[in-house]
Parts: structure tokens; C-alpha cells; sequence
């Protein structure tokens, strides 16, 4: 199934990440950990794309596992260290492997550099590409508090834009800790005259330590009543792990009651977690 369609669909969606191993060894409790997740049925499931595309191979097994479950997956794929014959190559994978929906991105610049010759600088060139390629429903990620490299919000979704013009046809977001911050970004997008679907991009952060590398990455802002949690828990882990899981939650009701239809959840290969947060809306998914 298409994820624009899951996602225009009546009912709230509610849907789950995994990201595949680094190495061979850690492939198969990946695996399972992303089977677990299916079985709570989300509305559809992610699994994201190593940086420079070394396990590219386990991102379509894991994906391909998923749907034999009978949920649907969304393959991400970033292109910046990529030559086009391997996109295509990768394309042709999935299509024969009957994955249908594909999330355009460009990928982080590399720690080591840029290839000499760079065939891709932006995901929107991914996105024409996947769309001349045909077959898939192509989504792109967007960033409520602007693009780490991007200079202002006007800037950021004037790119946005393009992306859309070149075939994406839905948006997932970069984390964020406040709603309001994600309100204030539809708003833009809408002013702008952007109006494809945007899934809310959830992550419950369930120890001191990622909070700290994520937002050495992302930029996040971090609200007052998310550090006093943070403060208090962070050096007890059980009880880091439940307050992050309400805190994500008090945000995922806050957007359906705001009327964001379709909510993604960084579940980072822990079932426990999706598993709680599943529980803690089984009435407000029905
Ligand atoms: P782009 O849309 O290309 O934007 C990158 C920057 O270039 C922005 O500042 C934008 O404003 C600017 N820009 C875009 N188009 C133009 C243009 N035509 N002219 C000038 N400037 C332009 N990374 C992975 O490696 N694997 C993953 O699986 C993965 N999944 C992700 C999922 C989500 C939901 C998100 C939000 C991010 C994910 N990332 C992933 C990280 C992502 O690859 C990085 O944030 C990367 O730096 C940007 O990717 P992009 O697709 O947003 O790039």
C-alpha cells in the first residue's frame, strides 16, 4: 500500500522507525526487534538508510521482512555519496522486491567529504529521479526548526518547495519537544502554499545520554519542562525510560487533538517502547 494513502486516510496514523545494523553481526537482532515492532501493527514502518549507503542491503531486507508481515514499509534512501547507476540499481531492487514507498533524502555531508564527482546535491534531485523511475510514492523529510545548514526559514521552505514540485508527495519532520514548534511551521508551509500531508516526527527519548548527541546533531530546542525531566531522572534510567515515554505521548495526543493526522515515532529498534506508547493510545487510535 502507498503511505499517502495511509496517511490521507480516515483514521489517525501512527507509525514506527528502525534503523539496520552497522555490521553482519547485529543483523538479526535488528531483525527481530523490527518484527516485534510490526506486530503492534502500526500504520506503516520506516526503516532508515546508513549514512554513505554501505549496508544499503539491509535497509531493503529489513523493509521486505516488514511487509511479509502485512505492514506496510517506507525504504529511506539518501543520495549525496551515491552515483546514479546505484540508485538505479537500488531502485530496480526494491521494485522487484515490491517495495513501494520510498523517502527521499539527501543525506548528511560526510565526515570524510564530499565524492570528487558528485552526481546528487540535493534530494530533490533524488525525488525527479524516483518519480522519472516510476512506481513509488516518494516522501522527504522537513525540519520545523530549519535545516541545520539552511540560513533562514524563508530559504528552507523555498527548498522545501522544490522538492515538492519534484515529486514528493508527503513530509516528515525532524524531531521536536515542543508542539507549538511544529504548529508555527504549518503555518508557514500553509501561508506558503505548500499543502501535502506532514507526518509529525516523535522521538521519546528514553536516556540522558541520546538527548545529548541529538541535539548536538539537530539543533533542537528543549522546553523547560522537557530538561526538568531530563534533570530529574536522567541518572535513573527505568524511570527516564517512563517519563520520556509520557512526555512523547502527552505530544502525540496534543497533535491528533490539534488535528495532525499522522504521527511517526523514532522507536530506534525498541520495542518495549513502541510497544507502550501503542498501548498508551489503544482508544485514541480506534
Ligand atoms: P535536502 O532537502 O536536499 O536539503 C539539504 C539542505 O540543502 C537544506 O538546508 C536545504 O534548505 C538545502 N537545499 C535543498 N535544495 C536546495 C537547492 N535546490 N538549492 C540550494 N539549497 C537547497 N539521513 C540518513 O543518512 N539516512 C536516513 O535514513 C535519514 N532519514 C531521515 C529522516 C527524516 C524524517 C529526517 C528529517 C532526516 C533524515 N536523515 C537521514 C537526515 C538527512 O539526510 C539530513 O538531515 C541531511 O542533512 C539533509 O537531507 P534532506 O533530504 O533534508 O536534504
Amino acid at each position: 500500500m502507498k503511505v499517502i494513502d495511509i496517511i490521507n486516510g480516515r483514521k489517525p496514523s501512527l507509525s514506527f522507525e528502525v534503523f539496520p545494523p552497522k555490521t553482519s553481526d547485529n543483523f538479526e537482532s535488528v531483525m527481530n526487534a523490527a518484527i516485534k515492532i510490526a506486530k503492534l501493527e502500526p500504520s506503516f514502518m520506516s526503516v532508515t538508510y546508513g549514512a554513505g549507503g554501505g549496508t544499503s542491503e539491509y535497509t531493503t531486507d529489513i523493509a521486505e521482512a516488514i511487509a511479509n508481515t502485512g505492514v506496510t514499509p517506507i525504504a529511506h534512501l539518501s543520495c549525496i555519496s551515491s552515483t546514479k547507476e546505484q540508485i538505479h540499481n537500488l531502485l530496480s531492487t526494491l521494485k522487484a522486491r515490491k517495495i513501494e514507498n520510498i523517502l527521499a533524502l539527501r543525506g548528511d555531508i560526510p565526515k570524510e567529504g564530499l565524492p570528487e564527482k558528485m552526481e546528487y546535491h540535493y534530494a530533490s534531485e533524488l525525488a525527479s529521479e524516483i518519480r522519472e523511475f516510476g512506481g513509488f510514492c516518494i516522501g522527504g523529510a522537513c525540519y520545523p526548526e530549519n535545516h541545520p545548514e539552511s540560513r533562514n526559514s524563508t530559504e528552507d521552505i523555498d527548498n522545501l518547495k522544490k522538492k515538492i514540485e519534484c515529486g514528493c508527495e508527503f513530509l516528515t519532520t525532524q524531531m521536536f519537544f515542543d508542539n507549538n514548534i511544529l504548529y508555527n511551521f504549518m503555518y508557514r508551509l500553509y501561508r506558503t502554499g505548500v499543502n501535502v500531508p506532514v507526518v509529525a516526527g516523535i522521538m521519546p527519548v528514553t536516556n540522558a545520554i541520546q538527548i545529548k548527541r541529538i541535539c548536538s546533531i539537530s539543533g533542537n530546542t528543549l522546553p523547560q519542562r522537557f530538561l526538568r525531566l531530563v534533570d530529574r531522572y536522567g541518572d535513573k534510567p527505568e524511570a527516564m525510560k517512563q517519563a520520556g515515554i509520557a512526555y512523547a505521548t502527552e505530544q502525540i495526543i496534543d497533535l491528533f487533538a490539534n488535528g495532525v493526522n499522522a504521527v511517526h515515532v523514532y522507536s530506534m529498534n525498541k520495542p518495549d517502547v513502541a510497544a507502550a506508547i501503542r498501548n498508551n493510545l489503544s482508544e485514541i487510535l480506534k
